[in-house]
């Protein structure tokens, strides 16, 4: 049984109206491991609601975290706001509402692209809405037995000093350390480094819980039944084990159903983003990668297995591979081994499959096509010489078109050059043909004027002549790439040609030859 239907069952079996939590911190740049997460939770959600159950799905996002540095792509006036929640921190581009909103929103925009059904909920607003105030109250009565929960959880030694809530001073907008003696509900007393006393009421955003705290609290507030989470907060000792026995014994909840995920690891030879330090983002992984795609490649191993993002030529390995699990799907024709990829197929469409099976353009061919149509007509243009694009159905042109702008990113940023090519607008005058390359042009000018004009007949033509030239097949070869895209190596040869028009070719074979 495919994993998320594993997980799906327990969560149905326990719960009536079950709740998916799924977050993202957006302190700084979006990781490739946070689309995981929310596609991992998706899957969770549409196998629970494939069984018949009110489930929903809840995005989290930590608008109220500190920004715990100046990161390297931050302009220098923003060391000033180190410390401060990032809810209240101006947005670097002046475009949205905060700090948070500016690193998250086009993820949030991506993640709907991605078909994630879910409801996006601002930490900082739950604060200043008092929904944790009830949770604060309850830290404060049982401080003592905290520390000594998380003494035996860590293992590490118990700070008497040890706040799980942070008063934010009025003053200067950063956390500070309450004065718990002064708790009197609903107001707490600090002082703060910058010199300023003063109040902070637990039920409005004027403080935060820690994190080991925040989070099983989350849990009490949403009564969450399941949660993907990386597998760093699942380690003995770490945030998960302390949240399952805060949550009931400090807050009266009830921990939700784990699911760990191990990290994405970033493979591939793409250009480094030189300001952001790393080499894929989030935003490109689901700018690169067809949605569909994307959701496969993560729901295809069990969470609890690493995955390598391939932002090379892995990308279109992984959009075959889709294509290939769609066809089984929709001959209902697969191995045993196959069986978890097919299952993985149809639970990345969300509840959503397809009736028909849905027009296939191989993706590598796309690539070429794409590379010889400056716009979306243009390829489809270019596909109809090769294909019947009659045929294509509203719901196959969007796909398409979804993939050709996926296709365009990819060639832009992370593409090895030795899939990139543009055709010649003419033959440079300082191009060397030899007497060789010549005659071999002419002959082909001669089958190909009038020949039925598709990838297999071109072939045949082309291996045909380039067996009595000179040439041989290798210096053949190089003789048409050298005069279609000046290099001496390029896309499939007969779809390649195929795809352009008959007198395009044949022109400029014959422009070759003389
Ligand atoms: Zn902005
Ligand atoms: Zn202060």
């Amino acid at each position: 049984m495919h994993w998320a239907d594993v997980v799906a069952q327990e969560i149905a079996e326990t719960c009536d109206q079950p709740l998916i939590a799924t977050g993202i911190s957006p302190t700084g740049i979006i990781h490739v491991g946070s689309l995981r997460e929310a596609i991992t939770g998706e899957s969770v959600r549409s196998a629970v609601e494939a069984l018949g159950k009110d489930v929903r799905l809840i995005y989290l996002i930590d608008s109220f975290d500190p920004l715990r540095k100046r990161y390297d792509f931050l302009p220098e006036e923003f060391e000033k706001y180190v410390g401060m929640p990032i809810s209240r921190i101006p947005c670097p581009c002046g475009k949205h509402d905060n700090y948070a909103h500016h690193f998250v929103q086009p993820f949030l925009d991506a993640v709907d692209s991605l078909g994630v059904d879910c409801e996006i909920i601002w930490t900082h607003e739950l604060y200043e809405q008092g929904r944790f105030a009830e949770c604060i109250d309850k830290t404060f009565e049982k401080r003592q037995e905290i520390i000594q929960i998380l003494h035996e959880v860590t293992g590490k030694e118990a700070k008497e000093d040890y706040a799980p809530y942070n008063p934010l001073c009025s003053k200067c907008g950063r956390f500070t350390q309450p004065q718990f003696d002064t708790y009197d509900y609903p107001y707490v007393w600090y002082e703060c480094g910058c010199g300023h006393c003063g109040q902070a009421d637990i039920r409005k955003g004027e403080g935060k819980l820690t994190w080991r705290l925040e989070w099983p609290a989350k849990w009490t507030i949403f009564g969450t039944s399941a949660e993907p989470f990386g597998k760093d907060h699942a380690a003995a000792g770490g945030s998960y084990d302390s949240g399952k026995r805060i949550v009931s014994e400090i807050f009266g909840g009830k921990a939700p159903y784990p699911i760990p995920y191990e990290f994405v690891q970033l493979k591939g030879v793409g250009q480094m983003h030189k300001s952001l330090g790393c080499s894929v983002t989030g935003l490109d992984a689901i700018n690169m990668t067809p949605p569909e795609v994307l959701n496969y490649l993560f729901l295809r191993v069990q969470p609890s297995r690493a995955i390598d993002y391939d932002s090379g030529l892995g990308t279109l390995d992984m959009a075959d591979e889709y294509d290939r699990m769609e066809v089984k799907f929709f001959e209902k024709e697969w191995t045993e081994s196959e069986e978890n990829s097919v299952r993985a197929y149809e639970i990345a469409q969300h509840n959503h499959v397809p009736e028909e099976m849905p027009l296939q353009i191989p993706y590598r061919h796309l690539v070429n096509v794409v590379q010889m149509a400056p716009t979306f007509e243009d390829v489809i243009q270019v596909l109809s010489r090769t294909e019947d694009m009659s045929k294509a159905s509203p719901a196959d042109l969007e796909r398409l078109e979804r993939r050709v702008s996926c296709v365009r990113y990819w060639l832009n940023g992370f593409a090895p050059d030795m899939v990139k090519f543009s055709v010649l607008p003419a033959i440079p005058l300082d191009m060397e043909i030899t007497m060789n390359e010549k005659a071999f042009f002419q002959a082909l000018v001669r089958r190909m004027n009038d020949c039925v004009w598709d990838a297999t007949t071109i072939n045949t033509v082309f291996s045909d002549i380039s067996k009595t030239s000179p040439l041989g097949s290798k210096g053949a070869y190089k003789a048409m790439y050298k005069i279609f895209i000046g290099k001496p190596a390029g896309p499939r040869l007969g779809p390649f040609l195929a795809s352009m028009d008959q007198k395009f070719v044949v022109n400029r074979l014959i422009q070759a030859s003389q």
